[in-house]
């Protein structure tokens, strides 16, 4: 929880220095009625050295990539001197604004205005909500910044309704509010405020502080939630043998009146756009909970893990990153290993999952896309085929070394070597980095499956990894059920070529016992046995006891498969020793 701060007085609180060297910058982002749509921002920037200075909106976001422009939202743009008197103002572009006589300039002020989704490349994570009920800004749409003056340390301060509690991950000072270090720090810790009834959880993993804030419209399984939350935490604590912060923020906002949908990763915190959970059952293996272990992996991947074409942030130029598959495709891939490595998922789980990837087996071109992020935002195959690729690439190495060395291997000598040291690596060359890292030859693997549109070889790969993707034949009971008047279970069908079908089972039957077990008259215990029958396997004995026309009849044997196969991923029965010791080593924390 952060204390709100409700500043009377906002104009000649400038802490700029009178030199005309700045010593630090402060923003006041107040917001007094909530039910306009926009936002005043102050910035006391104090005089400079220059004639005329360069004032700015950053054009895209990090992490999101996609030039929004977002000077497009801002109105109102005016520059003083210490004295209150106005300097002069000229609009040089979508993003920017010139101003003159800076020797003399105090403070810029402006509007930010509420931004409407209108692509599926803004995510609302990136933009700003300005509502009655809450506030919401991703850095880039209400903070500015002076061009050449980027290093500058920030202060915020935030002036919202008395009864409005302010969340950021930036440092607090009190009384004056948050401290950033510059203005990359700055944009990178978003704005959540609303009302104090806004449910909270602060939590510790290993000592260190975690803060969830759950801004629903509904009701939400929270501390279920925080459960899971603590479970990936533990896991990456774990694998990276760190946590880059001091503090982390988990900003949800969960909507069932509108549809929205995005995640954003920070430094330090990650904010979320989600239909809220309706309750805790399948929340361990929800979008939410994937999404939570994608954000987590960020930390690192890309935010210490960084690629040259990522720092220094240039913010009015579009991104191209060489890389991307490697950013949003690794992670994606990591998040599903996040998931079964802390136990929230059973192995199936990340077969189904696999099977997803192997079957959309994109051709796309990874890296040309990569370079479009900024037209066209992040690719949705970056997270599909990025994953598949990555997948694959871990057994290429594992397969290559033995299963001496592994992908996790490259991404701990990657945050060792770059992110430890803060240098970015070169993300045109990240496949040469890898091949160093691991000792094995992947360039023809780049070259075909992710700078080229060669069908990626799953079944080869799979196999290589101990696994088949193939034609399964799942277990086929063929037969409908229902519940008469009188609460009695009874056959309204049978398909052909079933299990129903092929013991006898006829469409009028009462059914009294299944394996054993009495069927009861009160529909709660005959789901339960419903939801039993679910889980057979192909192979199992399988005895029913029907009533037909007033008799009792005793139909027994087994569960046989549907004729119709689906595709799916499972354990190959005739994977030799390697295969196997890289299927295990998948699972393993290394
Ligand atoms: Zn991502």
């Amino acid at each position: 929880m952060r204390n709100v701060f409700v500043l009377l007085l906002w104009t000649g609180l400038c802490t700029a220095s009178s030199s005309a060297q700045q010593q630090s910058f402060t923003y006041t982002l107040r917001l007094t009625d909530p039910t306009l749509d926009r936002v005043e921002i102050v910035f006391d920037t104090g005089p400079f050295r220059e004639e005329e200075v360069r004032f700015f909106l950053p054009a895209w976001a990090p992490g999101n990539y996609y030039v929004n422009d977002y000077g497009r939202w801002i109105d109102s743009v005016r520059a003083f001197d210490s004295l209150s008197r106005p300097l002069k103002v000229h609009r040089a572009g979508i993003n920017e604004w010139r101003i003159g006589d800076a020797r003399r300039l105090a403070r810029i002020t402006y509007t930010a205005r509420d931004i409407p989704e209108d692509s599926l490349e803004s995510l609302p994570t990136t933009l700003n909500e300005i509502t009655p009920r809450y506030f919401y800004a991703n850095g880039p749409t209400v903070f500015g910044y002076v061009d050449g003056h980027l290093a500058v340390p920030c202060s915020l301060r935030t002036v919202f309704p008395a009864d409005w509690k302010v969340w950021s991950s930036l440092d607090s000072v009190a009384p004056f509010g948050f401290h950033a270090d510059d203005y990359d720090q700055l944009i990178d810790c978003p704005v959540l405020a609303g009302p104090s009834t806004i449910e909270e959880h602060r939590f510790e993993v290993n000592g260190v502080p975690y803060i969830a804030v759950f801004n629903s419209e509904t009701k939400v399984p929270s501390d279920s939630l925080v459960e899971y939350m603590k479970s990936l935490i533990s896991y990456h604590t774990a694998f990276f043998n760190e946590v880059p912060f001091r503090q982390y923020y988990f900003l949800f906002n969960f909507f069932v009146s509108t549809y929205r949908y995005g995640a954003l990763e920070h430094s330090n915190s990650s904010a979320y756009f989600l239909r809220p959970p309706v309750n805790a059952r399948g929340l361990r293996h929800s979008t939410i909970t994937q999404v939570i272990a994608h954000e987590f992996f960020h930390l690192w991947n890309p935010k210490i893990i960084t690629p040259t074409s990522l720092k220094p942030f240039k913010y009015q130029e579009g991104p191209r990153v060489h890389s991307m598959w490697f950013i949003e495709g690794l992670t994606e891939y990591y998040a599903k290993l996040a998931l079964i490595r802390s136990g929230l998922v059973p192995r199936s789980f990340f077969y189904e999952q696999l099977r997803g990837l192997a079957l959309e087996n994109s051709r796309e071109n990874l890296e040309q896309l990569g370079l479009k992020a900024g037209e066209l935002g992040v690719a949705p195959s970056m997270y599909t085929k990025g994953a598949l690729v990555s997948f694959l690439l871990d057994i290429a190495i594992r397969d290559q070394t033995g299963n001496q060395k592994s992908l996790d291997d490259v991404v701990l000598a990657l945050n060792r070597q770059f992110g430890h040291e803060g240098r970015p690596y070169d993300d045109r060359a990240l496949i040469k980095t890898m091949e160093k890292l691991a000792g094995v030859d992947l360039r023809r693997f780049f070259k075909k499956y992710i700078s080229g549109t060669d069908a990626v070889p799953v079944d080869e790969y799979f196999r290589k990894g101990g696994l088949l993707y193939t034609y399964v034949y799942p277990p086929f009971l063929g037969w409908g059920l229902d519940v008469d008047e009188g609460g009695q279970l009874f056959v309204n069908a049978v398909a052909e070529q079933s299990t129903a079908a092929a013991l006898g089972v006829r469409a009028g039957d009462i059914v009294r016992r299944i394996n054993g077990t009495d069927i009861p008259a009160d529909l709660d215990s005959v789901r339960s046995i419903m939801r039993k029958l679910d889980s057979v396997s192909v192979g199992e004995p399988v005895r029913v006891v029907v009533e037909r026309d007033g008799a009792s009849i005793d139909l027994h044997g087994t569960v046989i498969g549907n004729p119709l196969p689906n595709v799916g991923v499972v354990e190959d029965p005739d994977a030799g020793a390697t295969a196997t010791a890289i299927r295990e080593g998948i699972f393993r924390i290394p």
